[in-house]
């Protein structure tokens, strides 16, 4: 009987095993549902705290609230005390700004689990991580684009109005990440295109920085090493990709890498020196589950190629970030600041491959109004910082949401002040939207005003870039092209906002 329990012991021990491993694996609710149904908040919430709860890796935190009181959380992965060891990189991914964009949550989550497992510790030997898989769970559970307050949470990280985008920008003040990706979905299937008989196919696009103002050793190392690595990254693993090239159809209207301007994920983190990104994958066609296991697993096959890529190339994201910040905070007065800008062509044409309602084919189509480099239409000179009346409410609200350096202003004799005539409100074509562009006089400001009723916010900040893009009234991504600051620009009168300038 002695050698039958042995074996019983042997049996049962083998049988063991394989429980044991599966045991360690959680399953994230997507795959639990058997890609049936999207992630609710609630199972998200549960599942999140599951993670946590088995790794000492990784921490949940709730870093705000929605609008409807739901939680968003960040998981923040450190072998070490997080953001405490200066020789890694912080890295943070976030996702589903969109509420119907629902692959980006379910790709994060399972890349939630896929970074607990063994074979992929290794990151961690290098980099400190915060994933945040749900950026707007009421937009989530009601499958909309927009917020519970009906905005765009994409188009709100300069004006920081709602608590959404101001939570994860407080995040980002708190760390100052180094690298940063924004996910989101795209859909291909509008009229205009299914007119043009053709439309978009990538598994997975990507977009790099493209304001004029991110230091052009990011925007290079972005667009020349970057794009070319997460897409062989991505081609290794069976996922199709292209550069992000939101609009069209071709010859309907231009193609460009989307917009510069800073109120989004990507360029309101790059305009502060970040090696940014979003990333775009295809949505489903009419039904948010419509081949949901590849759209959620190319998401997420993008994330870990980011994280890879970081992982590789540390050191000389560290180096060009911290020389592009140092840039910023020591504030070189007197620099150029392109406050607008065009795309324009550069003789190139681009080959862009569409899937051909024709043919029901893949085919590449050679694109020639194509727009692929920034210019600049405008420039001024940064100033050495901006006074802000104290009564305007409104925007001393907003540099406080930004966390900008503001403090009294001293007249130390160091200084003169220029302040802004409004001639005429004339308007410019920005990326097919009209905004205000005054004509403008500058006047010197009489020395004795200057010191009392106003707020001193100094260029010289990480957020130096993004606040002369702010303040200047003719900048086509200023406060004044938003409805709740457009009263700050009234013709025939002074703009409130003054310019110091160093003597
Ligand atoms: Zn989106």
């Amino acid at each position: 009987m002695r050698s039958f329990h042995i074996i019983l012991l042997f049996l049962i021990g083998f049988s063991l095993f394989p429980l044991v491993a599966f045991s360690q694996q959680t399953v994230s609710p997507l795959e639990k549902n058997n890609y049936t149904k999207v992630t609710s908040y609630d199972e998200l919430s549960s599942y999140v705290h599951l993670l946590d709860e088995k790794s000492d890796l990784l921490k949940v935190e709730i870093i705000g609230k929605s609008v409807e009181g739901r939680n968003l959380y960040a998981l923040k992965y450190s072998s070490s005390r997080f953001g405490e060891d200066p020789s890694k990189i912080r890295v943070l991914v976030f996702a589903q700004q969109h509420g119907d964009e629902q692959s980006g949550k379910e790709g994060a989550l399972l890349l939630a689990e896929v970074l607990l497992r063994p074979e992929n510790s290794y990151l961690f030997d290098k980099i400190d991580f915060v994933l945040v898989p749900q950026m707007n769970p009421d937009g989530s559970e009601a499958n909309k684009r927009r917020n519970a307050n009906d905005a765009d949470l994409n188009r709100n990280h300069l004006i920081l109005s709602e608590p959404e985008t101001i939570a994860l920008q407080a995040l980002f003040d708190k760390y100052l990440f180094e690298a940063s990706l924004d996910v989101h979905e795209y859909w291909p299937y509008g009229e205009a295109w299914i007119k043009y008989g053709y439309r978009k196919n990538a598994d997975e696009t990507v977009g790099t920085t493209t304001n004029l103002n991110v230091s052009k050793e990011i925007r290079e190392l972005s667009g020349e090493n970057y794009l070319p690595f997460i897409k062989k990254y991505l081609s290794d693993r069976k996922f199709s990709s292209f550069e992000y090239c939101p609009g069209g159809p071709p010859e309907v209207e231009y193609i460009r890498h989307s917009t510069f301007d800073i109120n989004d994920g990507r360029q309101s983190m790059g305009i502060q020196n970040t090696f940014s990104f979003i990333q775009e994958g295809k949505n489903g066609k009419d039904d948010l589950i419509e081949n949901l296991k590849h759209r959620a697993e190319g998401q997420m096959t993008g994330m870990r190629g980011m994280l890879e890529y970081v992982y590789l190339y540390k050191d000389t994201i560290k180096n060009i970030v911290a020389s592009g910040r140092k840039k910023l905070i020591s504030g070189v007065s007197g620099e150029e600041i392109s406050i607008q800008s065009e795309h324009v062509r550069n003789g190139m044409q681009l080959r862009i491959p569409l899937f051909s309602y024709f043919s029901g084919t893949d085919s590449v189509i050679n694109v020639n109004d194509y727009r692929p480099v920034v210019i600049s239409l405008y420039d001024v000179k940064k100033p050495a910082g901006y006074l802000i009346p104290a009564q305007s409410a409104e925007v001393v609200e907003w540099a406080r949401r930004h966390s900008l350096i503001m403090t009294p202003f001293k007249d130390t004799g160091e200084w003169y002040i220029e302040q802004y005539f409004i001639n005429a409100v004339d308007s410019i074509d920005f990326e097919g939207d009209i905004v205000v562009n005054p004509s403008v006089t500058v006047r010197q400001f009489p020395d004795s005003i200057a010191a009392t009723g106003y707020f001193f916010i100094p260029a010289a900040q990480l957020k130096g870039n993004l606040v002369v893009l702010a303040l200047e009234p003719k900048s086509m991504l200023g406060l004044i092209t938003y409805k709740n600051y457009a009263h700050l620009l009234k013709k025939g009168e002074p703009f409130p906002i003054l310019r110091v300038i160093k003597k």
